[in-house]
C-alpha cells in the first residue's frame, strides 16, 4: 500500500467540506475500479475516496459504503434492489425519449442495460443542465424504489427512476441502472470494501502524522486496523452499527463498542465436505473431536433480545420469524429461568409428533420428516391455521448468553452452557445428538444410526482448544460434514443457479427438457456455467420447473452471465437455486466455472443429477468457483494425483 499523496486524496471530483458527496465522485471511483483487475489497486482507489468522504462529509460515509456494496440496509431488514429488466427498459425509454424496441435491440447487442442507459442518455439532446446528483439523494431514492408497494407501484418506481436518470451526468446512468438491477459488476467485492473502510479510518485518524511515518510502520497500522474491523464485522455484520462507531472512536476501541448483539444475525459458520471417514481422522490428527447428527432441515439462528423479543434468522440472515410463528411461540418453553438473552445456532426440522392412545400411552415415537415438508411452508404471511407440519428445533451451539458473547470459548464450554440454559421439550426442542468418537468404526456406526433416524449424516467438529472457537461466516476445516449419500462421488452436492433452458423434444415439448446451471463468483459478480442437466426429473417436476422458470425468461443473456460456449435456447433471471449431485468433475472447453483457477479451461459436472430446490439460498449463496476448484483438486488427490477428465462431457 503506497502512502497516499495529497493529490490522490483530493481526487478528480472535488467538493466543499460539509457538502454532500456528489454521485459523480462515486461514479468516477467505480469507473477507475472497473478499469483494473488488480485487487490492491481497487482497494487503493476506494480507500482514497473514503478518506475524502470522511474528511469532508462523514455523515455520508454509511451511504457511500452501502452504494459500493449495492445494498440499502442490513439483510435482515429485507429491503432489496434487483428491479426487473422490463421496468428499467420502460424507464430508460420514457426518460430518454427512445422507443422501447430500440432499447431492447441495443440490449440484445450489448448485453448490459447500464451501457444501454449510458448510450441512450448520451444520444439525448439536453436543453439545460440539471443539478448534479448527490449521494444522499440517490440513496434515498433507491430506498424509496425498493420499498414502494401496492397500487401503481410500477408507475411510481418508473417516475423516480426517470427523475434520477434526467439528473445523471457522465457515466452515472451506467452505474445507476446497474445498481437498480442489483449488480454493479465493477469487480468490487464486499471484502475489499471492508478493507478500504478500515484503511480509510486508520489514515484519517493518523492525520498529518502519516507524512512522518515510514512505509513499514504505516503498513503495520493498516494491517492491524483491517484485522480488527474484519473480526468485529464478522461478529456484528451491521454497517449501521460499525460505521458510526468507527467514525467516533477509530479502530482502537471498536472491539469494546461493537460486539455480537442479539437482533443482528451473524453469518453462520460452515463446514468443509469430506469424502471418506478416514479423512476425518487424518484431519483431526489425534485431537479430540465430536460427531453430531446432521439434521436435514433449515438452519435457524434464534435470538432472544433483552427486551424479550424473539427472532429467528435464516442461513443468509433473513428474518424468518414470520415463516415460523410456531417456533417463536415454542422457544420460551425450552429455556431455563436464568436466561435473559441468547443467540442459539440450531436446525429447524419437520417433525411428526409422538402418537399416544386414549390412555396416554405412547404408540409411536416422534420422528423426523423429510426436509421437503418444511420447504412447502410459505415464507411470508404464515398463519397458525396454515401450518400443517410441526417443527422441532435441534440446538447445536450457543453463541451468546445473558449479555456475553461466547464465540471465543472452546466448543466444550459453549456446549455446557447450551445444555445448562436450555431444556429438551417433547416434540419441540432437543440438543443435537452427539458422540465423541475416536475410530472409523465408531464414526461409521454413528453415521448409520443418524441416517436411520432421518438425518443426512454427521457434522464432525473440533471440540477443545483454540481451533474449536466459533468462526462466523467461515467454511472451516474445524467443522467437517460427512453426508452418507455423497461419500462416493464428489463428497458433497453443489448449489447451482438455473440460468438457461433448452426446449424439450418429443414428449417434453411443452416444458424445458434440460437446463443450464451456473455457479456464482462473488469477486467478479458473474455467473459461470458449469453443466447442462436433463436427467433426474420426474414429469411432474419438469412441469413445475416450467411454471416457475417461464416467468423468469429474459430475452438475452445477462451481462453478468459468463457462460462460455454453452448456448441454451432461453435465458432466465438468476433467481432459482438447485441442489445437484454429480459423479465427478472434469475440465471442459465449454463451461467456465472456476476458469483460470486450475487451468485456462473451466470445470464441469459429469452426470449431474437434480436433488432439490434450495429455497433457503439466494443465487449469491450458490457454490462458488473456489469450492469447485477445491472439489476438483480433492478428487485429483483421491485418484492418486491424476487429474482426469480433459474431455468435455
Ligand atoms: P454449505 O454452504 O456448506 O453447502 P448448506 O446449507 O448447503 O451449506 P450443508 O452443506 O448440507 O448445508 O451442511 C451444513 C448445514 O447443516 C448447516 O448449515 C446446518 O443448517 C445443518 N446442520 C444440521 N445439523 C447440524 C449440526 N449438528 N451442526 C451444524 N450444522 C448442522
Amino acid at each position: 500500500f503506497k502512502k497516499p499523496t495529497e493529490a490522490a486524496l483530493e481526487g478528480k471530483v472535488r467538493w466543499k467540506e460539509g457538502e454532500p458527496v456528489p454521485y459523480s465522485a462515486l461514479a468516477q471511483a467505480f469507473s477507475e475500479i472497473q478499469a483494473t483487475t488488480k485487487r490492491l489497486e481497487i482497494t487503493e482507489i476506494l480507500t482514497q475516496l473514503l478518506v475524502r468522504v470522511i474528511r469532508k462529509s462523514p455523515d455520508n460515509l454509511l451511504q457511500v459504503v452501502y452504494l459500493c456494496i449495492n445494498r440499502l440496509c442490513p439483510d435482515y431488514e429485507g429491503l432489496e434492489l434487483g428491479i426487473g429488466e422490463g421496468l428499467l427498459v420502460k424507464a430508460i425509454a420514457q426518460s430518454t425519449g427512445r422507443p422501447i424496441a430500440k432499447i431492447k435491440k441495443e440490449l440484445e447487442l450489448r448485453g448490459d442495460l447500464g451501457l444501454v442507459a449510458l448510450n441512450s442518455r448520451q444520444k439525448q439532446p439536453t436543453m439545460f443542465k440539471s443539478a448534479a446528483l448527490k449521494v444522499p439523494t440517490v440513496f434515498k431514492q433507491l430506498k424509496e424504489i425498493a420499498s414502494v408497494s401496492g397500487n401503481k407501484s410500477q408507475d411510481k418506481k418508473i417516475g423516480i427512476i426517470m427523475k434520477l436518470l434526467a439528473s445523471c451526468q457522465g457515466e452515472e446512468p451506467k452505474f445507476l441502472i446497474r445498481s437498480l438491477e442489483g449488480k454493479l459488476r465493477i469487480g468490487l467485492a464486499e471484502r475489499s470494501v471492508l478493507v478500504a473502510l478500515a484503511r480509510s479510518i486508520v489514515i484519517s485518524k493518523l492525520g498529518e502524522s502519516i507524512r512522518r511515518m515510514d512505509q513499514a510502520s504505516l503498513a503495520e497500522k493498516l494491517e492491524e486496523g483491517t484485522e480488527i474491523v474484519k473480526s468485529v464485522f464478522s461478529e456484528l455484520p451491521s454497517y449501521d452499527a460499525v460505521i458510526p462507531a468507527l467514525l467516533q472512536g477509530g479502530v482502537e476501541g471498536l472491539r469494546e463498542t461493537c460486539k455480537l448483539t442479539p437482533g443482528v444475525p451473524l453469518k453462520p459458520m460452515l463446514a468443509k465436505p469430506t469424502k471418506a471417514i478416514a479423512e476425518v481422522l487424518d484431519r483431526f490428527e489425534g485431537q479430540p473431536f465430536t460427531c453430531e447428527y446432521k439434521y436435514d432441515g433449515e438452519r435457524a439462528q434464534v435470538h432472544l433480545l433483552p427486551n424479550g423479543r424473539l427472532a429467528v434468522f435464516s442461513r443468509n440472515s433473513e428474518d424468518m420469524s414470520v415463516k415460523y410463528p410456531d417456533l417463536v411461540e415454542q422457544i420460551p418453553r425450552c429455556i431455563t429461568g436464568e436466561v435473559r438473552s441468547f443467540v442459539l445456532d440450531a436446525e429447524a426440522t419437520a417433525w411428526k409428533p409422538e402418537q399416544r392412545d386414549q390412555d396416554g400411552k405412547t404408540v409411536e415415537a416422534g420422528r423426523l420428516l423429510p426436509f421437503q415438508e418444511l420447504s412447502r411452508r410459505k415464507r411470508k404471511d404464515v398463519k397458525a391455521e396454515d401450518i400443517k407440519v410441526r417443527v422441532k428445533l435441534f440446538g447445536f451451539d450457543l453463541l451468546y448468553l445473558n449479555g456475553r458473547p461466547l464465540l471465543h470459548l472452546p466448543l466444550v464450554e459453549r456446549r455446557q452452557l447450551l445444555r445448562s440454559s436450555f431444556l429438551p421439550v417433547l416434540d419441540e426442542f432437543d440438543f443435537a445428538k452427539s458422540e465423541d468418537c475416536t475410530s472409523v468404526e465408531e464414526i461409521q456406526n454413528l453415521l448409520e444410526a443418524s441416517v436411520s433416524e432421518g438425518c443426512e449424516g454427521l457434522m464432525v467438529k473440533m471440540v477443545q482448544g483454540p481451533d474449536s472457537t466459533y468462526e462466523p461466516s467461515r467454511r472451516s476445516m474445524n467443522w467437517l460434514k460427512l453426508k452418507k449419500d455423497y461419500l462416493a462421488g464428489t463428497g458433497d452436492s453443489l448449489d447451482l443457479v438455473v440460468v438457461g433452458g433448452y426446449h424439450g423434444k418429443g414428449k417434453r415439448t411443452k416444458v424445458y427438457g434440460a437446463f443450464l446451471l451456473a455457479c456464482y463468483d462473488p469477486e467478479n459478480e458473474v455467473y459461470q456455467s458449469v453443466c447442462k442437466i436433463g436427467t433426474g426429473f420426474t414429469e411432474q417436476e419438469l412441469e413445475s420447473h416450467h411454471t416457475t422458470l417461464s416467468q423468469l425468461e429474459v430475452q438475452n443473456r445477462k451481462g453478468y452471465y459468463d457462460l462460455g460456449e454453452a448456448k441454451p435456447d432461453v435465458f432466465f433471471q438468476p433467481k432459482v437455486v438447485w441442489e445437484v449431485l454429480a459423479a465427478d468433475l472434469s475440465l471442459s472447453p465449454v463451461y467456465t466455472a472456476a476458469k483460470g483457477l486450475i487451468d485456462h479451461r473451466g470445470v464441469s459436472l459429469r452426470f449431474p443429477r437434480f436433488i432439490r430446490i434450495r429455497e433457503d439460498k439466494r443465487p449469491e449463496d450458490a457454490t462458488g468457483p473456489e469450492q469447485i476448484e477445491s472439489m476438483y483438486r480433492s478428487q485429483a488427490v483421491s485418484n492418486g494425483g491424476k487429474v482426469k477428465g480433459s474431455k468435455d462431457d
